[in-house]
């Protein structure tokens, strides 16, 4: 076990290594973060930050030998990283399982050989392999970039006959994965924790609205099926003991119109969906994720409040600063702010939690405080 007072490495400075600090740093640990650019969300509240390329080895193993474990909060990743890191210090989770998820080929072909229900796909590397693609899925379908996406980046719908040579020279990327259109009733997710000794955890389900690709909000609980609820669950935990994922692992998922559960994407990390679980369970999945890499037991799951997250982009400061007092004066929301110096549009900035007693009436006054 690395118990507090032990120094945490962190690959990654976002948001999601910034709340992994902020818990970390509660329960008595030190962080250290690796992160190409100064003073981000993470960096700003470890103890050191290390600022260097990825392919700098020196700073890489420098920061290696300066902690007792790794973890990362960031998909894209190089995994030869994670296994230069690994030659020196411990990484969690292994560099395997970051290569298998941050690629759409590999992750559909783990889903597919490991019998999990997924969108049926055909990868493509050139045009010709694109219109044999189409022949195979047809449309409606999308095409998604194999690597670097995220947000629905790199994404696009197919509605018709394609032209799959014009299509192609548009897309610029070099591998796609073509994935049959899922005409779904909601989108979910679960975030899983698994440690070294193969105990599982799962969180409850988030029900995930998106708008313009990005979620938007996060209601939970859910308001589905305590079967369906189950059952993604089930889904989330088989997969990462499948994976041997020792730390965290989020499913998302897809609940079509005739009640089937697809996997739609994982990610080895704490998720933006499941945020809630900072302000309305008994552990969060940044403490979780701690205690996963760090050996420790797993702490309770349980939800003790009807929770909906808000998340908060760059476009909420087209016309200057937001009106956070309006979000300040609910004694039920709690605001997190990442201190990220520029606002873009679709970049997140924050979110807030509306906690209350009944769910529908908390996602009313979730939506009537959107920023
Ligand atoms: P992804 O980047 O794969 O998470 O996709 C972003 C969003 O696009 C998802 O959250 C869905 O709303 C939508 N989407 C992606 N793939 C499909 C699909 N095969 N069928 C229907 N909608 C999809």
């Amino acid at each position: 076990m690395i118990l507090p007072g032990a120094t945490l490495g962190l690959v990654g400075g976002g948001q999601l290594g910034r709340m992994f600090a902020i818990a970390a740093r509660r329960m008595g640990y030190r962080v250290h973060t690796f992160e190409p650019h100064p003073e981000g969300p993470a960096g700003q509240v470890s103890d050191r930050e290390f600022n260097a390329p990825y392919e700098d080895l020196e700073t890489l193993k420098a920061f290696a030998a300066s902690v007792d474990v790794i973890t990362f909060e960031f998909e894209n990743i190089p995994a030869e990283v994670l296994q230069t890191l690994s030659s020196v210090t411990p990484v969690y989770p292994d560099w395997n399982v970051l290569y298998v998820c941050q690629n759409r080929e590999r992750e559909k072909n783990f889903l597919r050989d490991h019998h999990y229900p997924h969108a049926e796909f055909a990868v493509a590397r050139s045009a010709s392999e694109l219109e044999s693609a189409l022949k195979k899925i047809g449309t409606p379908s999308v095409l998604k970039t194999a690597d670097f996406g995220y947000d629905g980046k790199g994404q696009k719908k197919l509605r018709g006959p394609t032209d799959a040579k014009a299509l192609w020279e548009e897309f610029k990327m070099p591998a796609g994965v073509l994935e049959k259109w899922v005409d779904f009733d909601c989108e979910l997710s679960v975030v899983c924790a698994r440690t070294r000794t193969g105990e599982v955890e799962t969180f409850p389900v988030s029900e995930n609205i998106h708008t313009n690709h990005i979620l938007d909000f996060s209601i939970v609980p859910a308001r589905l099926p305590e079967p369906i609820q189950m059952e993604a669950r089930e889904l989330a935990a088989g997969i990462a003991t499948d994976l041997k994922v020792v730390g965290l692992i989020a499913v998302e998922l897809f609940l079509t119109k005739s009640g089937k559960l697809v996997v739609n994407e994982l990610a080895p990390r704490p998720h933006n969906s499941g945020h809630y679980s900072f302000d309305a369970c008994i552990t969060s999945q940044f403490e979780q994720q701690l205690r996963a890499v760090c050996g420790l037991p797993l702490g309770s799951t349980q939800l003790l409040s009807p929770v909906v997250m808000v998340n908060i982009l760059g476009d909420a400061w087209a016309n200057g600063e937001p009106n956070f007092t309006r979000l300040l004066e609910d004694p039920r929301v709690k605001l997190h702010l990442y201190g990220k110096s520029e606002a873009k549009p679709g970049r997140k900035m924050g979110h807030f939690c509306v906690l209350g007693s009944d769910i529908e009436e908390t996602l009313l006054r979730a939506k009537a405080l959107k920023i």
